[in-house]
């Protein structure tokens, strides 16, 4: 039987980043997963049922939580999200490392309710950086930037909650921006691998093998 793999949740603020940096360590490292949530939101152009979410409408949306099939759930800009129980437990179970790219309330649940899990926070490098950003999009009217600003304010005060702290750095400033977060993201993915705890069943075959 494999080895159970392990459950790492990784969330940040909107604009981030954080998707592209997932995407990076998906195209390079085939032995990471990423969980398919599900959602009552409509799917965007060039979105994929089953692929990019499981669509599903309210009343679907409803027995799921009834039935307690969600490891997480929560709303997210009026829409609701979640992550099946069922999902996780498959990916684990055949010794995949797997990602949960979630909100910031589903990444504190997620952490609370099972102490295994790895929690990532995906943070600007400054206010300053965020602030430009949005400004250079120029589709922002002063009001959204505030609001945006506020939000957050509110994710990244909860970003000592989680286990490790990823920068994506400006690729102005660092060109290879993207790659350095996503190097580092496998790293911590790699880390948790070589635990001891993660090799308890190894070292027992080995030591056994060595006294015989
Ligand atoms: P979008 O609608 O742009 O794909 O996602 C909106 C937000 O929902 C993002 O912050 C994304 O990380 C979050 N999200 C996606 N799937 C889940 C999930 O299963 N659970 C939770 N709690 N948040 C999710």
């Amino acid at each position: 039987m494999p080895n159970r793999g392990r459950l790492f949740v990784i969330s940040g603020p909107a604009g981030v980043g954080k998707s592209e940096i997932v995407k990076k360590v998906l195209e390079r490292h085939p032995d990471v997963q990423l969980s398919v949530s599900c959602t009552t939101r409509q799917p965007r152009p060039g979105e994929i049922d089953g692929v990019s979410y499981h669509f599903v409408d309210d009343a679907r949306f409803d027995r799921l939580v009834a039935e307690d099939a969600f490891y997480e759930w929560a709303h997210v800009h009026q829409n609701r999200y979640g992550t099946l129980k069922s999902v996780v437990q498959a990916q684990l179970e055949a010794g995949h490392d797997l990602i949960l790219e979630i909100d910031v309330q589903g990444c504190l649940q997620a952490m609370a309710q099972d102490d295994t899990v790895t929690g990532i926070f995906v943070c600007p490098p400054s206010r300053e950086n965020l602030e430009a950003r949005l400004r250079h999009r120029g589709t922002e009217t002063e009001e959204s930037i505030r609001v945006r600003l506020n939000n957050v304010a509110r994710e990244c005060a909860t970003a000592y909650k989680y286990h490790y702290i990823i920068i994506h750095e400006d690729w102005s400033v660092r060109p290879d921006a993207l790659e350095v977060a996503a190097d580092e993201v496998y790293a911590i993915i790699n880390a948790r691998r070589r635990t001891l705890d993660n090799n308890r069943a190894f070292l027992d075959e080995l030591n056994r093998s060595l006294k015989a």
